[in-house]
C-alpha cells in the first residue's frame, strides 16, 4: 500500500477534526499529519482510516481512535529524547507518534499476533522502538525502569502498582481506569510516595486483561 495526496489530504481534514476536539499541541498534530494510519489497518479498511473513530486489527482488539491518540500523547507533553513506557503496542500506530514526537519508546502487546505483525511493520514504516516485547503489560519493564512517561492504551481495572513504581519522580502516566467504561486519568509522580491524580474526562478502551496462564485470558 502507498501513502498518496489523497491520504495526504484525508489526513490534513483529520488534523481540522482533531483540533475542534480540543488537541492542539503543534507536534502532535504534524506527527499525525505525516504518519500514514491507513499503513496500520488492514488494506479493505483503508477507507475508515482517516475518520476518527477506532477500528477492528485483529486478535479482537482495535487500533485507537485519532482523537484518543492524539489527546493521550498530549496529555504527556512529550520531550524528545524522554523514555516511555508503552502498554498495548496493537497496531503500532501510536508506537509510532511516540517516536515521531522523538521518545524512546519500550512497548509492550499481550497478543502474540499483534506482536509479529508490528514487528515486521514498525521497521518498514521507519520506525524504531527501543525494545518492544510479547509480555504483560501489568507488569511493566523493571530492567528499563524509571520511565519519564508511561502511557496505557487499554482501560484498566485499576492503576498497576508495578507501573506507578516504574514511574521517574517528576515523570507521568496517561491511564484509562475503569471496567465496563473508563476515566482518562493523569498521574505525576511528586516524590517516591506521592501520587498526584487528575481525572480528565470519560474514555472507552478495549480491556486491559492479566496474565495469560490466569483464567480469566480471552
Ligand atoms: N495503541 C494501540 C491500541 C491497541 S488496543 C493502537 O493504537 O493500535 C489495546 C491493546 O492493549 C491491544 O492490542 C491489547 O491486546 C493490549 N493489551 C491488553 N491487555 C494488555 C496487557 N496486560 N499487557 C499488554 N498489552 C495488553
Amino acid at each position: 500500500m502507498k501513502d498518496t495526496f489523497k491520504h495526504q489530504g484525508l489526513r490534513n481534514r483529520l488534523v481540522s477534526v482533531l483540533k475542534t476536539k480540543g488537541v492542539t499541541d503543534h507536534a502532535v498534530l504534524s506527527a499525525i499529519r505525516e504518519i500514514p494510519r491507513h499503513l496500520f489497518m488492514d488494506a479493505s479498511f483503508e477507507d475508515y482510516a482517516y475518520q476518527d473513530i477506532a477500528f477492528p486489527i485483529g486478535a479482537k482488539q482495535t487500533i485507537s481512535q485519532p482523537y484518543t491518540v492524539g489527546f493521550q500523547s498530549q496529555l504527556l507533553a512529550i520531550k524528545p529524547g524522554e523514555k516511555i513506557l508503552e502498554i498495548g503496542t496493537g497496531s503500532g500506530y501510536q508506537t509510532s507518534i511516540l517516536i515521531h514526537l522523538g521518545a524512546l519508546v519500550y512497548t509492550i502487546e499481550r497478543q502474540q499476533e499483534l506482536f509479529k505483525k508490528t514487528q515486521s511493520l514498525l521497521p518498514k514504516l521507519g520506525f524504531k522502538p527501543k525494545y518492544s516485547c510479547f509480555g504483560d503489560g501489568y507488569k511493566g519493564l523493571t530492567q528499563f525502569s524509571p520511565f519519564d512517561k508511561i502511557i496505557v492504551t487499554c482501560g484498566a481495572p485499576e492503576v498497576p502498582k508495578a507501573l506507578l513504581a516504574q514511574l521517574q519522580i517528576g515523570g507521568k502516566m496517561v491511564i484509562p481506569v475503569g471496567d465496563k467504561e473508563q476515566m482518562m486519568t493523569l498521574i505525576t509522580r511528586k516524590s517516591a510516595k506521592l501520587f498526584d491524580k487528575q481525572l480528565i474526562e470519560k474514555c472507552a478502551f478495549v480491556p486491559m486483561l492479566k496474565d495469560k496462564s490466569l483464567k480469566n485470558f480471552s
